[in-house]
């Protein structure tokens, strides 16, 4: 094994590209797949992310904000990037990036059409978002008359795809109304397709999208959590491997007598003869203050040792009185062994969360097997 000696996010790409062509899998190979690599790409390493999966043949990415779209075009990335959240102040930088704007609302549009004319754009790529049923970006149903009559004598944009979003695509409870959220989409999507003549592509379904609606896939999906390894399911994590392995290492044992306290406003009280180990990891890495007070745990050298106290800035205490461990020993918090879900679970938050709270202060390491 080889020796970390720091807190360090091991990125696997090897168990990136097995989770692209598993959920490829699922979806006709004519289906497009775009990787969405927003948040730096789920806390890992955007621009390594986005690279392998250029390489390993993603038709498109996205982004929520102009920012990201302009550092991967820095760093090489060709594909078409689609920017989920752009603000006006935005829309000058984002036509010198070629990076291409979800167009979410009335306002959007107009100031979007205004910014391509005063830089002298021709059919410049666009993307609609509607609104189905999630209530959070997009048109309306009863704006596709609105945007028609926008966009209709105007050659400085293209409409390139119409989309939407599931409101609860990873429950089965739910399956009634994401199945109205595709009708409704269809609807639209059908009624503005013949208005413009052509056919913008359709794309509606995200990780669990995909593993749950398969007959909505249209023309592109669009996935991330399941790049990374979490399918927001047992079954499907079983089949996945997790990106992102955060290691870190001991950095300081301590013998704890009875009633000593441990680490700020002395929330942990010791019952009794206890040994505890200070892990260079905390709030500002990532770890927010729910995991402490024994509410998640680590493995070293596969056994559970709980936080203890509060996190600290910059440091966590554990509990490690019955495990036969040494200053420098290794430190797993999750990875495959011990899921990102489940770390996640005891802070009663998602895969999803602690992986994107990780902070750029720690040590990133591309690894493939
Ligand atoms: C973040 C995001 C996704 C990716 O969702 P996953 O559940 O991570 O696959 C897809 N579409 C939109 C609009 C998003 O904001």
């Amino acid at each position: 094994m080889n020796k970390i000696g720091e807190t360090t996010l091991e990125i696997n790409l090897s168990a990136l590209a097995h989770n692209y062509r598993f959920l490829r899998s699922k979806i006709a190979p004519s289906t497009k797949f775009l990787a969405v690599v927003k948040a730096f790409a789920y806390g890992s390493d955007m621009v390594a992310i986005a690279q392998k999966m250029q390489s390993l043949g993603a038709d498109y990415f996205a982004v929520a904000y102009a920012r990201e779209g302009i550092l991967l075009r820095e760093a090489g990335i060709t594909k078409p990037i689609l920017v989920l959240h752009p603000l006006p102040i935005n829309f000058e930088e984002i036509i010198d990036h070629h990076l291409e704007p979800n167009i979410y609302s009335p306002k959007i549009l107009k100031a979007f059409i205004e910014t391509a004319k005063k830089k002298g754009q021709v059919k410049y790529p666009i993307h609609l978002k509607f609104n189905t049923g999630l209530n959070r970006l997009g048109f309306w149903e009863n704006d596709v008359d609105f945007i028609f009559e926008q966009v209709v004598d105007v050659p400085e944009v293209k409409i390139i795809s119409l989309f939407s979003h599931l409101a609860a695509s990873e429950d089965p409870n739910e399956r009634g109304f994401s199945e109205n959220q595709v009708n409704t989409f269809k609807k639209i999507a059908e009624a503005l397709s013949q208005k413009l003549g052509y056919r913008p592509i359709r794309h509606m379904l995200n990780t669990s999208g995909i593993l749950n609606y398969p007959d909505a896939q249209f023309e592109m999906v669009r996935s991330g959590i399941g790049l990374y390894g979490y399918g927001n399911h047992k079954e499907v994590d079983a089949q996945l491997r997790p990106v992102a392995t955060l290691k870190t290492i001991i950095s300081q044992i301590h013998q704890i007598e009875p009633n000593e306290t441990v680490g700020y406003n002395r929330a942990f009280k010791s019952d009794g003869y206890r040994k505890t180990a200070t892990l260079p990891l905390g709030h500002a890495d990532g770890i927010g203050r729910p995991y402490g007070n024994g509410k998640a745990h680590v493995l070293i050298h596969g056994k559970k040792a709980p936080i203890i106290g509060n996190v600290c800035m910059d440091m966590i205490m554990v509990d490690v009185t019955d495990i036969d461990c040494r200053e420098g020993d290794e430190v797993l918090v999750f990875g495959p062994q011990k899921s990102a879900e489940e770390f996640a679970s005891g802070a009663k938050t998602i895969s999803y969360e602690i992986l994107t709270a990780l902070s750029q202060r720690v040590k990133r390491l591309i690894v493939e097997d």
